[in-house]
């Protein structure tokens, strides 16, 4: 098994909260791989694919690079990214959302107190637009991990973090203020590489894996 020309080549989160559902959904979908944890990429045995397995934080920029054709991950990432990338599809699984929050104690029960406040969170771009649209003047922090305990360490007056179930932050006594973004997972591409030639190679493989994620998606809801 090798990467060639004639493969397109799909990056997936290689061990996280996406991981499962992502080989879920393509092996669904009807594709045959191998997928030991130690591997850096499979090739399809029965479809001209290759999956490559990385960290999801990479996935937009291999993507925007053509390192790899398409990709799978969080809308959150995709929103971030420093060079656009097209999302296709919507996969309706990954769901979580960006949310603002502060401490408990600090008695903070609207985003526009936060005027003037240090903010931590992992997504500066998307928080600096949510802020930028209220008119609210703040001082963003990016910070990669952990970012729940800024507040106790006295580097943030509130984060923007992602939640899904809130038990995380109930677990460090914070409350949720108000959503920036309702996230869930996708699939995206290089903006040029189907777009060159309608009709090339690398644009019917794409074509032919959308029906087959089209298929399992529509067929589950
Ligand atoms: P990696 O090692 O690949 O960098 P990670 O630890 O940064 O992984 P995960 O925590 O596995 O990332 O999250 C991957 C994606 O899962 C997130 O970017 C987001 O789209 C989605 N997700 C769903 N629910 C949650 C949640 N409760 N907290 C964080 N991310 C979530
Ligand atoms: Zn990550």
């Amino acid at each position: 098994l090798q990467l060639d020309g004639e493969q397109i080549k799909l990056a997936i989160q290689k061990d996280g909260r996406l991981t499962e559902a992502t080989l879920q959904l393509l092996r669904t979908a009807g594709l045959q791989f191998e997928s030991a944890k130690q591997r850096l990429f499979s090739v399809c045995r029965n479809f001209p694919l290759a999956i490559l397995y990385v960290r999801d934080d990479d996935i937009p920029e291999y993507v925007a690079d053509g390192v790899a054709d398409l990709g799978i991950v969080g809308q959150n990432l995709v929103r971030e990214a420093e060079r656009p990338v097209e999302e296709l599809l919507p996969l309706n699984y990954g769901h979580c959302t960006l949310m603002v929050a502060v401490p408990r104690e600090s008695h903070i029960q609207a985003v526009e107190q936060l005027a003037g406040c240090k903010i931590a969170t992992s997504y500066p771009v998307t928080t600096r637009q949510f802020f930028q649209e209220r008119g609210i003047n703040v001082d963003i922090t990016t910070i990669s991990g952990s970012v729940e305990l800024a507040p106790t360490l006295g580097v943030s007056t509130a984060i923007v973090d992602l939640v899904s179930s809130g038990s995380s932050l109930k677990l460090n006594d914070l409350v949720p203020l108000e959503s920036v973004l309702q996230s869930q997972a996708a699939l995206i591409a290089n903006p040029t590489t189907f777009k060159d030639e309608q009709k090339s190679i690398k644009s019917i493989i794409l074509n032919r894996l959308l029906m087959r994620l089209n298929g399992v998606i529509n067929a589950r809801s």
